[in-house]
């Protein structure tokens, strides 16, 4: 990033936009050792896989995987999605397929957020096509406010308000993935 964007560790200018340190790094990494807890204790016994949702779910799993106390298996699966807008085009298409044979797995998802939830429930129903054994859902972020669609997140990182958010692997224009905190669009 260039550092003149970075007023400092809390605020960040994108052209005329300015982004305000939300989630600290800290809050992000205590609760992803909660969550690797409860998914350890959820899936004793069991060799669960997880699913990467590509791109900006890349440093959640990275980070979820190593508080999980158990043997599991990764792949990645990549959607359409904002393009480089900050608004939902509505359609979700398949960019990248799965390359692990998930009948018979227990699978969970894992994204970076879920905002109306239109990528999630067009997951489950092309997953569900596999016949995996279950399948649950981890995502760092969830928007509830702005819930469309049916689903259920099992394991919520944290909820936030209906705001644009950048950081710790989301995009704006496929940009500020590599901050370790997350931002959200101040007013
Ligand atoms: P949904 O399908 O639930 O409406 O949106 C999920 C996807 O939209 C996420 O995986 C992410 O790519 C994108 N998205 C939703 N909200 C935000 C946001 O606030 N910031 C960024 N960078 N991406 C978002």
């Amino acid at each position: 990033m260039d550092s003149e964007n970075k007023v400092n560790n809390k605020q960040i200018l994108v052209g005329h936009e300015k982004f305000v340190e939300m989630i600290s790094a800290e809050q992000i990494r205590a609760r992803i050792v909660e969550l690797g807890k409860q998914i350890t204790e959820d899936y004793k016994a069991k060799l669960p896989i997880f699913i990467s949702v590509l791109n900006g779910s890349f440093m959640f799993l990275s980070d979820l995987i190593k508080e999980v106390d158990l043997h599991c298996e990764i792949d990645f699966i990549k959607l359409s999605s904002y393009g480089d807008q900050k608004i939902s085009s509505g359609k979700v298409k398949t960019l990248k397929e799965l390359n692990a044979d998930i009948s018979e797995r227990h699978v969970i998802i894992v994204e970076d957020i879920v905002d109306t939830g239109l990528s999630i429930s067009y997951l489950e129903k092309l997953l569900k096509e596999h016949n995996p054994a279950s399948t649950k859902v981890a995502s760092l972020l969830v928007k509830p406010e702005s819930l469309k669609y049916d689903i259920k997140v099992d394991y919520v990182g944290f909820e936030i308000p209906n705001k644009f958010v950048i950081g710790y692997g989301l995009d704006y224009a496929q940009k500020y993935r590599n901050l370790s905190s997350i931002y959200v669009l101040s007013e």
